[in-house]
């Protein structure tokens, strides 16, 4: 007879009736006894694994006992019961057992006792089998199904935007080159290197934001997203930067920033809804982690009934320069908001999240739409209780002469955006959007306090394995 094969997540959640399956999987823990074995059967799926019993007047356990090893892979068949032991609804009564590929002991790094999340890190290819890690995947999978359905349930286009580019998104940071000339020979041309002779027959680099490429079709297609890997050649060594993360950019054509701002908002606490609906058992185990702040599930559910504060950067000025707490970088009009004033705001000031608006305009991107006091963009960023911004956005200059005359106080040469200028010269419209980092978003709602555990294979400087 041919056994259906459930996942033990089906079954934990009881859609699975009591009966005769067959399970594969990876053990987890084993015990065992003169007259049975209990086996802990992992397949990924959830934080609990199914308990395996073996009666050994059932099967013959001395013959496999050395291979039943933590890390091992098994097949078994035999029928799931209720199960009488405290702690656990089901159980799995094995009548067959086959151990499919074997873990020495000795040498398989990940044994019963926890790990410590730097000990994973250097074992890239086995953590996904640690609780966390495998949890973590499953809430990055149901987050990114929740960013395509929320955008496209509200008329939102996905485009996806070039990874190799060759344009700079002015700003956003520091660019990976993309060549294949000869390092050791490079061709040159009156003293400089000619990339004539490269691939693409000009400078290349792997983009830093797909935003300006987002804009093209937003003016065509109306409301557009992206949702793609993007790159910072940045040198910051922290917990909250990678040099290969995921992004998601929005942009919709006739939204200003108070739009925007809602769009950012209702995305925000889609998201966090949708990982509380999906992802209920992983958000209870990273509750009971230790480095887990224990209002974790209470403040994402306080968010997703909240409506949104707004602040004007000039008043978080104000408001920094006022508060009794010593920063390390000194406060004043004009300045970048660090991460320590940023995180006073949040997590002292308004205790939740904020969108701090109207940022000066030499501290942003040329593109960001000029306000009326000359001095000040139309700039937003939503700052969150402890990881500090998680997005960032704007209304964009739509005014051809506004944009150009920015333009020109930058340095930016017409020659490199004449196309971007062109979205201004043929029926402009006024526009926003904003970048979520999608890593930043899973450290927000996991509860992880660094973005190189929430992405399957973190890059960072020095270190980029596999
Ligand atoms: P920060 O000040 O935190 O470095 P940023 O101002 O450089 O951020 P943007 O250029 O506006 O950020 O990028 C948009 C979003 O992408 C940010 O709001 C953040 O969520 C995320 N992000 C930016 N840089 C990184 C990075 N190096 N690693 C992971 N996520 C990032
Ligand atoms: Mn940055």
């Amino acid at each position: 007879m041919n056994l259906q094969t459930p996942t033990i997540k089906s079954i934990h959640s009881g859609e699975m009736p009591l009966g005769e399956y067959k399970l594969r999987g990876w053990v987890r823990t084993h015990r065992h006894s003169k007259s049975v074995s209990f086996i802990e059967l992992t397949d990924g799926t959830s934080v609990k694994g199914l308990q395996l019993v073996l009666d050994h007047t059932v099967v013959n356990v001395s013959e496999i006992q050395a291979d039943i090893q933590t890390g091992a892979s098994l097949e078994t068949e035999g029928r799931l019961v209720a199960s009488p032991a405290k702690g656990q609804k089901y159980e799995f009564q094995v009548a067959t057992l086959k151990v499919v590929g074997t873990a020495d002991p000795a040498s398989y790094p990940l044994q019963k006792k926890g790990h410590s999340l730097e000990f994973l890190r250097e074992i890239l290819h086995l953590r996904p089998r640690s609780n966390t890690i495998g949890a973590i995947a499953r809430v990055r999978s149901h987050a990114a199904m929740a960013v395509h359905r929320f955008f496209q349930e509200r008329g939102f286009y996905y485009i996806t935007s070039p990874v190799i580019t060759t344009s700079d998104c002015e700003g956003a940071g520091a660019m990976f080159r993309v060549t294949t000339l000869d390092l050791l020979n490079v061709p040159r041309r009156e003293g400089k290197v000619n990339f004539e002779e490269d691939f693409f027959k000009g400078e290349a680099s792997l983009t830093v934001s797909g935003q300006l490429e987002g804009e093209i079709y937003a003016t065509a297609l109306s409301k557009i997203y992206t949702f793609g890997p993007t790159f910072r050649a940045e040198n910051s060594n922290t917990t909250r930067h990678l040099a290969e993360f995921w992004m998601i950019e929005p942009e919709a054509a006739f939204y200003e920033l108070e739009d925007n701002m809602q769009l950012a908002w209702d995305f925000l606490v889609y998201l966090v809804k949708y990982v509380l609906d999906h992802c209920k058992e992983e958000l209870e185990f990273f509750l009971g982690r230790e480095w887990t702040d224990k209002s974790l599930i209470e403040s994402l559910n306080k968010l997703a009934a909240s409506s949104y504060e707004v602040m004007d950067y000039s008043e978080a000025i104000r408001i920094l320069e006022k508060s009794p707490k010593r920063f390390d970088f000194p406060v004043s009009w004009g300045m970048d908001l660090q991460f320590e004033h940023e995180r006073y705001l949040t997590d002292e000031h308004v205790k939740g999240p904020l969108f701090v608006v109207n940022y000066p305009k030499d501290i942003k991107a040329f593109y960001m739409r000029v306000n009326d006091d000359g001095k000040t963009v139309r700039a937003m960023d939503l700052l969150a209780p402890r990881i500090g911004e998680i997005l960032g956005g704007s209304q964009r200059e739509e005014r051809h002469d506004v944009l150009l005359n920015r333009m020109q106080e930058m340095d930016l040469p017409e020659e490199t955006y004449w196309w971007y200028l062109d979205l201004r010269r043929f029926g402009s419209v006024p526009h926003s959007g904003f970048g979520l980092g999608f890593e930043r978003f899973l450290m927000y709602v996991t509860g992880m306090q660094n973005i190189r555990d929430v992405i399957p294979f973190p890059r960072f400087p020095g270190y980029a394995k596999f």
